[in-house]
Protein backbone atom coordinates (compact mmCIF):
# COMPACT_ATOMS: atom_id res chain seq x y z
CA UNK A 1 0.00 0.00 0.00
CA UNK A 2 1.33 4.03 -0.77
CA UNK A 3 -0.70 6.77 0.16
CA UNK A 4 -0.66 10.09 -1.25
CA UNK A 5 -2.85 13.08 0.29
CA UNK A 6 -3.63 16.16 -0.94
CA UNK A 7 -2.49 19.40 1.08
CA UNK A 8 -4.95 22.12 0.79
CA UNK A 9 -8.17 21.35 2.30
CA UNK A 10 -7.22 18.23 3.07
CA UNK A 11 -4.10 18.05 4.75
CA UNK A 12 -4.07 21.41 5.79
CA UNK A 13 -7.34 22.22 7.42
CA UNK A 14 -7.73 25.14 5.06
CA UNK A 15 -6.76 26.02 1.38
CA UNK A 16 -3.76 27.48 2.30
CA UNK A 17 -3.20 28.57 -1.34
CA UNK A 18 -6.31 30.01 -1.76
CA UNK A 19 -5.90 32.24 1.64
CA UNK A 20 -2.42 33.23 0.60
CA UNK A 21 -3.86 35.01 -2.49
CA UNK A 22 -6.72 36.51 -1.02
CA UNK A 23 -4.34 37.68 2.01
CA UNK A 24 -1.35 38.78 -0.62
CA UNK A 25 -2.71 39.63 -4.43
CA UNK A 26 -5.37 41.81 -5.13
CA UNK A 27 -8.92 40.55 -5.85
CA UNK A 28 -8.55 39.80 -9.55
CA UNK A 29 -7.31 36.32 -7.87
CA UNK A 30 -11.12 35.25 -7.61
CA UNK A 31 -11.41 35.38 -11.07
CA UNK A 32 -8.50 33.85 -12.06
CA UNK A 33 -9.25 31.01 -9.87
CA UNK A 34 -12.84 31.16 -11.30
CA UNK A 35 -11.25 30.75 -14.99
CA UNK A 36 -9.51 28.06 -13.80
CA UNK A 37 -12.64 26.31 -12.37
CA UNK A 38 -14.15 27.02 -15.66
CA UNK A 39 -11.63 24.73 -17.60
CA UNK A 40 -10.75 28.08 -19.57
CA UNK A 41 -6.76 28.18 -18.38
CA UNK A 42 -4.77 25.03 -16.30
CA UNK A 43 -3.52 25.33 -12.83
CA UNK A 44 -0.01 26.34 -14.38
CA UNK A 45 -1.60 29.43 -15.79
CA UNK A 46 -3.69 30.29 -12.73
CA UNK A 47 -0.87 30.10 -10.03
CA UNK A 48 1.11 31.90 -12.50
CA UNK A 49 -1.31 34.32 -12.59
CA UNK A 50 -2.00 34.40 -9.13
CA UNK A 51 1.80 34.96 -7.88
CA UNK A 52 2.55 38.02 -10.95
CA UNK A 53 -0.64 40.23 -8.66
CA UNK A 54 0.93 39.23 -5.05
CA UNK A 55 2.78 41.05 -3.22
CA UNK A 56 4.72 39.69 0.18
CA UNK A 57 8.24 39.34 1.64
CA UNK A 58 9.91 35.73 2.52
CA UNK A 59 8.65 37.11 6.25
CA UNK A 60 5.50 37.79 5.38
CA UNK A 61 4.53 34.72 3.80
CA UNK A 62 6.25 32.31 6.85
CA UNK A 63 4.31 34.31 9.56
CA UNK A 64 0.99 33.61 7.27
CA UNK A 65 1.72 30.06 7.15
CA UNK A 66 2.75 29.50 10.52
CA UNK A 67 -0.91 30.56 11.33
CA UNK A 68 -1.96 27.54 9.23
CA UNK A 69 -2.70 24.01 10.75
CA UNK A 70 -2.82 20.64 9.75
CA UNK A 71 -5.88 18.45 10.40
CA UNK A 72 -5.62 17.43 14.01
CA UNK A 73 -5.35 13.67 13.13
CA UNK A 74 -3.05 13.80 10.40
CA UNK A 75 0.48 13.09 12.39
CA UNK A 76 -1.36 10.24 14.44
CA UNK A 77 -2.59 9.02 11.23
CA UNK A 78 1.46 9.12 9.63
CA UNK A 79 2.42 7.16 12.87
CA UNK A 80 -0.28 4.51 11.90
CA UNK A 81 0.92 4.15 8.20
CA UNK A 82 4.40 4.10 9.83
CA UNK A 83 4.08 1.67 12.22
CA UNK A 84 2.89 -0.53 9.15
CA UNK A 85 5.70 0.35 7.04
CA UNK A 86 3.12 2.40 4.40
CA UNK A 87 4.65 5.28 3.07
CA UNK A 88 2.81 8.63 2.92
CA UNK A 89 3.27 11.17 0.62
CA UNK A 90 1.68 14.89 0.20
CA UNK A 91 1.22 15.86 -3.61
CA UNK A 92 0.03 19.33 -4.13
CA UNK A 93 -0.59 21.48 -6.82
CA UNK A 94 0.17 24.37 -4.72
CA UNK A 95 3.39 25.46 -3.41
CA UNK A 96 6.37 24.51 -1.29
CA UNK A 97 7.22 27.20 0.34
CA UNK A 98 4.05 27.04 2.37
CA UNK A 99 3.92 23.37 2.97
CA UNK A 100 7.16 22.22 3.94
CA UNK A 101 6.72 25.25 6.70
CA UNK A 102 3.09 23.81 8.17
CA UNK A 103 4.63 20.14 7.65
CA UNK A 104 8.08 21.15 9.48
CA UNK A 105 6.25 23.25 12.08
CA UNK A 106 3.93 20.51 12.82
CA UNK A 107 7.37 18.09 13.25
CA UNK A 108 6.65 15.48 10.19
CA UNK A 109 8.89 17.17 7.76
CA UNK A 110 11.12 14.08 8.30
CA UNK A 111 8.30 11.75 7.52
CA UNK A 112 6.24 12.89 5.09
CA UNK A 113 7.86 13.86 1.55
CA UNK A 114 5.91 16.52 -0.34
CA UNK A 115 5.50 16.61 -4.17
CA UNK A 116 4.77 20.31 -5.42
CA UNK A 117 5.16 23.39 -7.26
CA UNK A 118 8.15 25.59 -6.38
CA UNK A 119 7.88 29.16 -5.25
CA UNK A 120 10.64 31.09 -6.08
CA UNK A 121 11.38 34.75 -5.05
CA UNK A 122 11.78 37.07 -7.81
CA UNK A 123 12.37 40.36 -5.64
CA UNK A 124 11.75 41.22 -1.97
CA UNK A 125 8.63 41.13 -2.22
CA UNK A 126 7.54 39.42 -5.68
CA UNK A 127 7.67 35.81 -6.25
CA UNK A 128 6.72 33.28 -9.30
CA UNK A 129 6.37 29.45 -9.19
CA UNK A 130 7.96 27.06 -10.83
CA UNK A 131 6.59 24.02 -12.02
CA UNK A 132 9.26 20.70 -11.25
CA UNK A 133 6.87 18.07 -12.00
CA UNK A 134 5.38 19.57 -15.63
CA UNK A 135 7.20 17.37 -17.71
CA UNK A 136 4.99 14.60 -16.82
CA UNK A 137 1.52 16.96 -16.44
CA UNK A 138 -1.66 15.91 -18.10
CA UNK A 139 -1.60 19.74 -19.42
CA UNK A 140 -4.50 20.62 -17.09
CA UNK A 141 -2.49 20.45 -13.78
CA UNK A 142 0.91 21.91 -12.96
CA UNK A 143 2.00 18.76 -10.62
CA UNK A 144 -0.61 16.15 -11.82
CA UNK A 145 -1.51 13.43 -9.18
CA UNK A 146 -2.14 11.40 -11.61
CA UNK A 147 1.98 11.26 -11.97
CA UNK A 148 2.20 10.59 -8.50
CA UNK A 149 -0.48 7.64 -8.13
CA UNK A 150 1.05 5.91 -11.29
CA UNK A 151 4.34 6.03 -10.49
CA UNK A 152 3.73 4.55 -6.93
CA UNK A 153 1.95 1.80 -9.29
CA UNK A 154 4.95 1.11 -11.30
CA UNK A 155 6.68 0.73 -8.51
CA UNK A 156 5.03 -1.87 -7.35
CA UNK A 157 2.83 -0.64 -4.23
CA UNK A 158 -0.35 -1.93 -4.33
CA UNK A 159 -3.20 -0.24 -3.55
CA UNK A 160 -2.05 3.06 -3.99
CA UNK A 161 -4.52 4.97 -1.63
CA UNK A 162 -5.29 8.49 -2.58
CA UNK A 163 -7.02 11.29 -0.20
CA UNK A 164 -8.34 14.48 -1.29
CA UNK A 165 -10.80 17.22 -1.88
CA UNK A 166 -11.27 19.60 -4.24
CA UNK A 167 -11.17 19.92 -8.32
CA UNK A 168 -6.58 19.30 -8.70
CA UNK A 169 -7.38 15.80 -7.32
CA UNK A 170 -9.09 14.66 -10.58
CA UNK A 171 -6.25 12.90 -11.76
CA UNK A 172 -5.17 11.80 -8.49
CA UNK A 173 -8.45 9.97 -8.08
CA UNK A 174 -8.82 8.94 -11.59
CA UNK A 175 -5.83 6.74 -11.25
CA UNK A 176 -5.49 6.01 -7.76
CA UNK A 177 -7.03 1.91 -6.35
CA UNK A 178 -8.65 3.59 -3.49
CA UNK A 179 -9.85 7.30 -3.10
CA UNK A 180 -11.39 9.03 -0.03
CA UNK A 181 -13.09 12.22 -1.15
CA UNK A 182 -13.65 14.54 1.52
CA UNK A 183 -17.51 15.50 2.45
CA UNK A 184 -19.31 18.72 0.44
CA UNK A 185 -16.10 19.37 -2.10
CA UNK A 186 -16.17 19.39 -5.71
CA UNK A 187 -14.26 16.07 -5.33
CA UNK A 188 -16.85 13.95 -4.48
CA UNK A 189 -19.12 15.56 -7.02
CA UNK A 190 -16.41 14.91 -9.38
CA UNK A 191 -15.96 11.15 -8.72
CA UNK A 192 -20.29 10.61 -8.32
CA UNK A 193 -20.03 12.17 -12.26
CA UNK A 194 -17.37 9.89 -13.69
CA UNK A 195 -18.79 6.88 -11.58
CA UNK A 196 -15.40 6.82 -9.74
CA UNK A 197 -15.12 4.87 -6.40
CA UNK A 198 -14.90 6.37 -3.27
CA UNK A 199 -14.99 6.46 0.70
CA UNK A 200 -16.48 9.76 2.27
CA UNK A 201 -14.68 11.24 5.60
CA UNK A 202 -14.97 14.21 7.34
CA UNK A 203 -11.53 14.64 8.56
CA UNK A 204 -8.35 12.37 8.93
CA UNK A 205 -10.11 10.97 12.15
CA UNK A 206 -12.64 9.13 9.73
CA UNK A 207 -9.73 7.75 7.57
CA UNK A 208 -7.55 6.55 10.31
CA UNK A 209 -10.53 4.31 11.88
CA UNK A 210 -11.67 3.48 8.35
CA UNK A 211 -7.83 2.33 7.83
CA UNK A 212 -8.13 0.51 11.98
CA UNK A 213 -11.50 -1.31 10.76
CA UNK A 214 -12.23 -1.76 7.22
CA UNK A 215 -8.60 -1.30 4.86
CA UNK A 216 -6.03 -3.38 7.60
CA UNK A 217 -7.11 -5.63 10.20
MG1 LIG B 1 -7.40 20.40 -1.86
ZN1 LIG C 1 -3.65 16.12 -14.27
Amino acid sequence: MYIICDFDGTTAVNDVGNLLFRTFADKRCYEIVDRWKAGEINSKECLLAECEISTASKEQLLAFSDTQKLDADFAAFVEYCKKLNIPVSIASDGLDFYINRIVAKHGLINEVPVFANSLKFTGNETFTAEFPFWGHSCGECGNCKGYHVRKAQESGFSPVVYIGDGLSDRCGAKAADIVFAKRDRDLIRYCQKYEIDFHEYENFSDILSFFKNKLIH
